[in-house]
């Protein structure tokens, strides 16, 4: 039986092009920096986000760490949102790790953070506050359905978060996500901010790793903070090699999986006994609901992976399936075969 693993975009697996360019990747030892496959990925992504200096990282919960590391001192505090992945599901690194105070505040349904909110979360100059230093926004929003912030949309925070002294962070895990659903070169959506990090794993399908990209200066330190979180990589060109593939071959078939998730959406939308707002959908992430009392959630998920579909339980009720590389519209329609065989009332 076929499985059609809908649980995250990080289950892609790297294309035959990926495995032949680690084959055949070029490689040192970069903490010496002299790894020539990792210092062409670094200018590549420094490049497309409109950036002086880039770095390779193992994951992107370290992309994220080493920013906010780099960019904040201990008792410094950190703007971000209450569902964003950092506040949510990197372990606490920031405060664990780093000493930075999050101070989160609303997201709002489309993966915003109102502006006076921010406005109203940046502390005085007073000796019982801690010093508010960075703002964190995710581009597309995970927890809120995969919604795309626009480039208008951060230019504002960058805007609020410079006048007041601060620095904006961009968690961009799928920022090439947001620029392919809003039909925009992914350098609007980074122009603004001071450092960005993205995925070379998730829907890019690279097997391991993520960039972060700001100034010189700031790579400099995030290169320091990276040593020390023990990422300091050797031959990583073996990483970077099927990252360069990625850049250059997996951006703009992003669509596809866009176009499956809405038909999937649309789909979820047709049965009763599931509750979608299908025009939420606006990338390759789909969380629905079950909604009545006579199949749970996780009855749910071990009914449909009897049937050889993987979806992610997320809540109660609530349920996450993410669309990629491999699965293909006949495999998005199997998927609501199966969800249409279930019975919910
Ligand atoms: C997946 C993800 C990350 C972290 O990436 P890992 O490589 O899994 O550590 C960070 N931010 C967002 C929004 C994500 O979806």
């Amino acid at each position: 039986m076929r499985t059609i693993d809908l649980r995250s975009d990080t289950v892609t697996l790297p294309t035959a092009a990926m495995r032949q360019a680690m084959c055949n990747a070029e490689l040192g030892d970069d903490v010496f920096e002299e790894d020539p496959t990792t210092i062409r990925l670094e200018k590549m992504a420094a490049e497309r986000m409109g950036k002086e200096a880039a770095m390779l990282v193992a994951s992107g919960t370290m992309g994220n760490l080493v920013c906010v590391l780099s960019h904040c001192r201990r008792g410094d505090e950190v703007i971000l949102g209450d569902r964003s992945h950092t506040f949510l599901y990197e372990a606490g690194g920031i405060a664990a790790m780093g000493g930075v105070h999050p101070h989160t505040i609303a997201n709002q349904p489309d993966g915003t953070l109102r502006l006076e909110d921010i406005a109203g979360a940046i502390r005085a100059d007073n000796v019982h506050f801690p010093r508010t230093r960075l703002v964190c926004l995710e581009n597309t929003h995970n927890r809120c359905g995969g919604a795309a912030l626009s480039p208008r949309y951060i230019e504002q925070v960058a805007a609020l978060a410079h006048d007041h002294g601060l620095l904006l962070h961009l968690d961009g895990a799928r920022v090439f996500n947001a620029a392919v659903a809003l039909d925009v070169n992914v350098e609007e959506l980074t122009r603004h901010v001071d450092s960005v990090s993205f995925c070379l794993s998730k829907g890019l399908s690279a097997p391991v790793g993520s960039l972060v990209c700001g100034s010189k200066e700031f790579i400099y330190e995030a290169r320091r903070n990276r040593k020390a979180l023990g990422g300091g990589m050797r031959q990583c060109g073996i990483i970077a090699a099927p990252g360069i593939e990625a850049l250059e071959q997996m951006i703009e078939r992003l669509a596809e999986d866009h176009d499956n998730a809405r038909r999937l959406a649309e789909g979820i939308a047709e049965i009763s006994g599931l509750l979608i707002e299908p025009e939420r959908v606006q990338t390759n992430i789909v969380y629905f609901d079950v909604a009545g009392q006579t199949i749970s959630a996780e009855q749910l998920v071990a009914t449909l992976a009897h049937k050889g579909v993987k979806i992610l339980q997320v809540g109660p009720a609530r349920l996450r399936a993410v669309t990629h590389y491999g699965i293909g519209a006949e495999g998005i329609d199997l998927t609501l075969a199966a969800l249409e065989q279930v019975t919910y009332r």
